[in-house]
């Protein structure tokens, strides 16, 4: 029968076990030897699950205790001399590379964090310096796989490719590319001999950066990577792409000696016409088709129509990228049967893969029938109203008048900022307090009164703070929100919400994504209260704080019956009308976050417009066009990748956007100038990501550098992000140096 497997699997646990375990590492409750403890647990139970489920082939070291690729730059020996020269033990240095250090040994940074290709997931970016020298000095590849060994499952070790390591890691410059080459390839080498010794019989190299567009320069550095680590491969060696197809690389992809190659059915447009001019009988294809992202049933009948196409030759059934991008389980939900029943998270995915392999063949046929009529029901809720109002729209509705330069005089008279006005991005620390008083409240612990008395005192109580310290543009801080996305989810009809659907956005931390389950339209008003109230506390400007629809739908997961395009349309209307309620209630400052605005812009240059910016930013604009000239629109992104999107980023047309730039050296700061960036904008001027502080001397060097580039007039002054997942203390210290630093360079 065709064999079954899966690229990864969550890490984080059924229950988030090893982030509770981390983060209580992290704040000295527990002992490393503890933390080592849970994560062999873990490992077990997953391989364990795996192998009970019926999967043939089970990874290991797809485990983690930050992220995979800062996993392999660990065991390359990729690690900064000034992080080395702290003489850290090891696992210390992996997470100071994580999560910054600052202590007795020193101060140094932690690596950029950028978005995993184009999902929520973020890697750390390895930074390779002059004098690095790889070789492999990590031992957590072979220790997991004989872990495994010795519990007596056989697995298949994964690690990155050395292909997408070169293309993620930051190289500095002048480094000799040749000699980089050689020694990876040489470290790669002994990686699969070191495994082969240790019993392994096949290593999964993950190379999605083969997804990208490639230019025939990097297809030969691909080539010439592998033409050397495959010559005397002492193990076989599946090469697994995902996110994508892999058009520019194919035909030096079959012609390698590959075992065998991973290819995505599902979000690879072009997959299936690449393997129809041909594949090699000699190599195994691992067939990605059931989708590693999304939350859905496999719908059966189109994935045994399209494996169709490869039934003459030798192939496995997997998914279509690693099951890290969905929650665990559904067993833990308690949705109704007609409900729970369309959808299939990492667990109910394995028994997708092994029923699809009984259908292959030709048994178990009422698992097919069972799927078919699964889908021929009607499954999503319908507003007519919805649908109508989208279909009256006209582009006058997405046009704000009068336009920028003119709405700028009219905001400088009535706001009267001081130059470089300072704000935050929105939230405050979610402390165990804040947590539990809406705990508590949802159990019915507390009624209603209570729970809103307490968040009122936290804005109370944010707001006097803001203003002792001197933030010109203040925030009610969120108190009220679990995140930015369910918080609005929760009030829109057409959404459905998991209990436990957790899934890993970066080390700790997760995001619980809504399920879009009808059409979206907001039921009453979402946020005017308590910006209404925050504004009644304070002389000073409060923003009012909404999620845009494009970052809604992105970090939602999203319906496959109708386009992204007509869910965000739908989401714009709902927020567009919360920001004529704000605005309605005295709200004069309105941020819209589009956090993950960039995160979607589809991998291939080709697709930008045509498949995203061409809907997505009109989105954003649908939600603000209509708002008064002197109402000041903000907008957040956290990611300053956006140099390629610059002019559609300012299309936009918000009169201020914050962004990350901290972690990745203001280095967006010259385009955005380069290219006249119109918005007035507020570049990061701190790491939130990471519990270091930065002293007032840091950060009047930051604003400084962005003033040297940035046309004072256009420029804010802000963290990076939100503060929520911050601790009180570094909070007050880091905002407090912040606006020192501003007071200080207003006065020189
Ligand atoms: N306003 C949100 C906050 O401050 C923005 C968060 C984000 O960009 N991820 O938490
Ligand atoms: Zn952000």
């Amino acid at each position: 029968m065709v064999k079954t497997s899966v690229i990864g699997f969550p890490r984080i646990g059924e229950f988030r076990e090893l982030k509770f375990a981390t983060e209580a590492f992290f704040r000295g409750d527990i002992q490393k030897k503890d933390l080592l403890e849970k994560g062999k647990e873990l490992r077990k139970k997953h391989w364990q699950l795996l192998k009970d489920e019926g999967i043939d082939e089970i990874p290991s070291n797809d485990f983690s205790f930050y992220d995979t690729t800062l996993d392999t730059a660990c065991l390359l020996n990729v690690v900064p001399a000034k992080i080395r020269s702290l003489q850290l033990e090891p696992l210390e240095e992996y997470f100071a590379l994580a999560r910054g250090y600052q202590g007795e040994k020193g101060d140094v940074k932690a690596w950029p964090m950028k978005k995993w290709f184009n999902t929520n997931y973020h890697y750390l970016v390895p930074k390779i310096e002059a004098n690095t020298k790889i070789q492999v000095v990590g031992t957590k590849i072979f220790d997991e796989f004989t872990e495994a060994k010795v519990l007596g499952i056989d697995t298949r070790p994964v690690i990155l490719g050395p292909f997408t390591f070169l293309q993620l890691a930051e190289i500095e410059e002048g480094i000799d590319q040749e000699k980089l080459i050689s020694q990876l390839i040489a470290a790669y080498q002994e990686i699969l001999s070191r495994l082969a010794d240790l019993g392994a019989k096949i290593i999964q190299l993950d190379e999605p950066g083969l997804v990208m567009d490639l230019s025939a320069k990097q297809v030969q550095v691909f080539e010439k990577i592998y033409q050397h680590l495959l010559a005397k491969r002492p193990l076989k060696v599946l090469v697994q792409t995902y996110f994508g197809d892999v058009r520019d690389a194919y035909q030096t992809l079959i012609h390698l000696p590959f075992d065998a190659i991973g290819l995505d059915f599902v979000e690879g447009k072009e997959t299936r016409r690449l393997i129809a001019d041909g594949f090699p009988t000699d190599k195994v294809l691992y067939a990605g088709v059931v989708n590693g992202k999304n939350i859905w049933r496999n719908h059966f009948q189109q994935t045994l129509a399209l494996l169709e196409d490869v039934k003459n030759q030798a192939f496995v059934l997997s998914t279509s990228c690693s099951l890290l991008h969905v929650p665990y389980t559904t067993a833990n939900e308690n949705f109704p049967n007609e409900i729970v029943t369309h959808f299939a998270f990492a667990k109910e995915k394995l028994t997708e893969l092994t029923a699809l392999a009984e259908l292959v063949a030709h048994k178990s046929m009422h698992l097919l029938q069972e799927n078919t009529e699964l889908f021929s029901q009607k499954r999503f809720e319908e507003n007519e109203l919805v649908k109508e109002k989208l279909q009256q729209l006209t582009p006058d509705d997405f046009e704000r008048v009068p336009n920028f330069d003119e709405r700028r005089p009219i905001q400088k008279t009535v706001f009267h900022l001081p130059e470089l006005p300072t704000t935050t991005i929105g939230s405050f620390p979610q402390t165990k307090e804040v947590k539990q008083n809406r705990l508590k409240w949802k159990k019915g612990e507390i009624d209603q009164e209570q729970y809103e008395q307490f968040i009122e005192e936290k804005i109370s109580e944010w707001l006097i703070w803001q203003e002792s310290i001197g933030l010109d543009v203040l925030v009610h801080g969120e108190f009220e929100r679990n995140d930015m996305v369910e918080y609005f989810g929760q009030q829109l009809e057409g959404y459905l919400f998991s209990k436990n659907g957790w899934v890993q956005s970066y080390g700790t931390r997760g995001v619980k994504p809504p399920i879009i389950w009808g059409d979206i339209a907001r039921k009453a008003p979402m946020t005017v209260k308590w910006s209404v109230f925050a504004q009644n506390q304070t002389q000073k400007v409060v923003k009012g704080m909404l999620t845009g629809p494009v970052t809604i739908l992105n970090w939602s997961f999203p319906r496959e019956d109708v386009s992204t395009k007509e869910s965000t349309l739908q989401l714009a209307l709902a927020i567009q009308e919360e920001v004529l309620d704000l605005e309605k209630n005295g709200i004069r400052m309105i941020q819209i976050d589009e956090a993950a605005l960039r995160e979607k812009l589809p991998l291939r240059r080709s697709d930008w417009y045509s498949e995203y910016l061409d809907w997505a930013i009109p989105a954003f604009r649908l939600v603000h066009s209509k708002v008064k000239p002197e109402t000041q629109i903000h907008t957040h992104m956290c990611y300053s990748e956006f140099t390629d999107i610059i002019a559609a980023i300012d299309q936009m047309d918000a009169d201020v956007i914050s962004f990350e730039a901290s972690r990745s050296n203001l280095a967006i700061l010259d385009e955005l100038v380069r290219r006249k960036f119109k918005t007035a904008v507020g570049p990061g001027v701190y790491d939130i990501h990471s519990p270091r502080i930065p002293s007032v001397a840091e950060l009047t060097a930051t604003i400084e550098a962005i003033l040297a580039k940035v046309p004072r007039e256009k420029v804010w002054i802000n963290p990076d992000c939100g503060l929520k997942t911050r601790g009180i203390e570094e909070t007050k210290a880091s905002l407090a140096n912040m606006t020192r630093a501003v007071k200080g360079i207003r006065k020189k």
